[in-house]
C-alpha cells in the first residue's frame, strides 16, 4: 500500500466518526460500530459498513478476516492522522494566511499548561523566513 501522507489524508466528517471508535476500541467488528454508532448517529448498519469499506478502499482503516467476519483496525494511530489531515487543511489555504490561522486556532482552543508548554517550545525554536510567497493560482487570492 502507499504509504500515507497528507496529500490522500481525506476523511469526511462521517468517517471521522467511525475513525475515532476504532482509535478507541484498536479494534472493531461492523456490529460494535454499529452497537457504538446506530443509535446515536441514527445509522443503519448498511450506512456504517459503506463507510467502513469507503476507509478501507482509502487505505485509512484495514480489513482482517476472522472466520466469517471481518477485524477492523486504523493503519495509522490518531495524533499521527489528525496531525496530517491539519496539515492538508493548512496546504489548501495561501501560505500568507497560515499564520493567522494558527493563531486563530491557538486562540480558539482550549490547552493545557502542557499544551502551552510544548507550543512555547515550538515557537522558541521556530526559524522565521524573511518573507512568505503566495502559492495561490493568480485569481484565487489578493495577495499581489
Ligand atoms: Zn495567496
Amino acid at each position: 500500500m502507499m504509504e500515507t501522507d497528507s496529500k490522500n489524508i481525506n476523511i469526511t466528517d462521517a468517517e471521522w466518526r467511525i475513525m475515532r471508535v476504532i482509535w478507541a476500541l484498536d479494534t472493531v467488528t461492523s456490529r460494535q460500530l454499529i452497537d457504538v454508532l446506530g443509535d446515536s448517529m441514527d445509522w443503519k448498519p448498511a450506512t456504517i459498513k459503506t463507510l467502513l469499506h469507503r476507509l478501507t478502499d482509502k487505505g485509512i482503516v484495514k480489513a482482517e478476516k476472522d472466520g466469517n467476519r471481518f477485524i477492523y483496525s486504523a493503519v495509522m494511530d490518531e495524533s499521527r492522522t489528525v496531525d496530517l489531515a491539519s496539515k492538508k487543511f493548512f496546504n489548501q489555504v495561501c501560505a500568507k494566511k497560515v499564520g493567522s490561522a494558527v493563531a486563530y486556532i491557538i486562540d480558539e482552543s482550549e490547552l493545557t499548561q502542557d499544551d502551552i508548554d510544548k507550543i512555547q517550545d515550538k515557537l522558541n525554536h521556530k526559524q522565521a523566513v524573511e518573507q512568505i510567497n503566495c502559492n495561490c493560482v493568480p485569481g484565487e487570492c489578493d495577495c499581489n
